[in-house]
C-alpha cells in the first residue's frame, strides 16, 4: 500500500463539506440556554457569541 488511491481523498473532502457534524456548527441547548459547545459557558437565548471565549455558531 504504497500510495492511497486519490480518489478516496477527494470523497472524504466532499463528505466533510456535507457533513452533518463537521459543517456546521450550533448552539448546545440546556434548560433553554444556549451553551457554548466549545467552552461550555451558558447564555441566554438572545446571545449570538460565547462572551467567555468567543465562540459563535459557524
Ligand atoms: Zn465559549
Amino acid at each position: 500500500m504504497a500510495s492511497a488511491p486519490l480518489g478516496d481523498d477527494m470523497f472524504d473532502e466532499f463528505l466533510e463539506q456535507r457533513g452533518h457534524d463537521t459543517g456546521t456548527v450550533e448552539w448546545d441547548e440546556n434548560y433553554n440556554k444556549k451553551q457554548c459547545p466549545d467552552c461550555g459557558g451558558l447564555h441566554g437565548s438572545r446571545a449570538t457569541q460565547c462572551s467567555v471565549c468567543g465562540w459563535r455558531p459557524v
